[in-house]
């Protein structure tokens, strides 16, 4: 049973007051409220007449604290410590709040982002669960992915420059062993044992990060951000085994060429993000029809992803929408994806979007 296991959240961020001061009109993002819609709808407003509606498993509006939206995550995020393998997505256009949502920022602590928050939950949670004769052994690691090519962002030369040296003689060619379980040669994989030593390797990923710089976000980033944990689990009294996964991962920005203003280096950038996320709906969408090729080689991410996008693992994506009319057309896009992307869920095409 490959399909089934895909939900889609849709959060809108703020009005940004720094962002949205180039003349444009307030935000164009409104909520249904008729008991269909509550909580799942949104409305999309191109201009006076025309109109989009989308339904999601969930909606989060402008207000969603990082709290709302992590308590809607959590049991997902327990079942990697039940032996499931868990990806979340965060998909959107840049600036759109993708990264608020998975890192959040460190100070206040509300504002922390789901990161941070499902690693206390499981550190918190394998704690209490050793009274019932659990031992976990978990252990981290994290890449990124830019232009088809895979950086370690934890790997001893970091942080700081990218060390072009060390990365000629490192493949990091991923493989996947009969177990289902997933090896990045040369990747480093970091034993954790509490919540302090993550915080610590999330820092150390954040400043070896390549940023990029495009017209719409200075600090945009052009590469997809994946954070691993394996956790193993033995029961030592029923000598149960368990084997989760948990991948937490920051899409690349999904906006289309022209309003980047890309050019060189930023176009090669932009077809090899285009390619990528193309390669994961495709995926997505392939697995969902059931068919039997799954097209996982197309790209390193969905390759990398493989084993946890089919079979029995769980797929959250969260569509990230910017609310401004300037970016209106970017956010039809993201919508019209994740529309599609929650229609799999029950395998045939639900009435998602309605064009009035
Ligand atoms: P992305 O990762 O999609 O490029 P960011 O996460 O960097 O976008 O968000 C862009 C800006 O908007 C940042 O300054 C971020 O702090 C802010 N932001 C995003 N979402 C929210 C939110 N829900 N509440 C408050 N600020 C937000």
């Amino acid at each position: 049973e490959l399909k089934g296991n895909i939900r889609v959240f849709c959060r809108v961020r703020p009005v940004l007051s720094d962002v949205d001061c180039s003349g444009t009109e307030g935000p164009v993002v409104s909520y249904p409220t008729s008991v269909e819609f509550l909580g799942r709808g949104i409305d999309l407003m191109h201009n006076a007449v025309q109109k989009y509606s989308f339904t999601f498993d969930k909606v989060f509006n402008h207000e969603a604290s990082q709290e709302d939206v992590f308590v809607e995550i959590s049991q997902l995020v327990q079942s990697a410590l039940d032996g499931y393998k868990v990806c979340i997505f965060a998909y959107g256009q840049t600036g759109s709040g993708k990264t608020y949502t998975m890192m959040g920022k460190p100070e206040p602590l509300e504002q922390k982002g789901l990161i941070p928050r499902s690693l206390e939950q499981i550190f918190q949670t394998s704690q209490l669960l050793q009274s019932q004769g659990w031992k976990y052994k978990m252990q981290a690691s994290m890449l990124e992915i830019y232009n088809e090519t895979i950086r370690d962002l934890l790997s001893p030369g970091r942080p700081g420059s990218f060390d072009a040296n060390a990365a000629l003689s490192k493949q990091y060619a991923i493989k996947h062993d009969p177990n289902g379980n997933t090896h990045v040669s040369d990747l480093t994989i970091v034993d954790v044992c509490s919540i302090k030593e993550v915080s610590f390797l999330l820092q150390q990923a954040a400043q070896s990060r390549s940023v990029g710089k495009t017209q719409m976000n200075e600090q945009s980033s052009r590469s997809h951000f994946v954070f691993t944990l394996r956790i193993t689990g033995v029961n030592e009294s029923t000598e149960q085994q368990v084997q989760g996964v948990l991948n937490l991962i920051d899409l690349a920005g999904s906006e289309r060429l022209a309003k980047s203003g890309s050019t060189g280096d930023r176009l090669k950038e932009t077809q090899a993000i285009n390619k990528s996320l193309s390669a994961l709906s495709d995926v997505i969408f392939s697995i969902a029809k059931k068919e039997d090729h799954v097209p996982f080689r197309n790209s390193k991410l969905t390759y990398l992803l493989q084993p946890c996008l089919g079979g029995d693992s769980k797929t959250l994506m969260f569509v990230n929408i910017s609310p401004e009319s300037s970016s209106v057309g970017e956010s039809i896009c993201s919508l019209r994806f994740a529309a599609r992307v929650n229609s799999c869920e029950i395998g045939i095409p639900r009435r998602q979007t309605q064009m009035r």
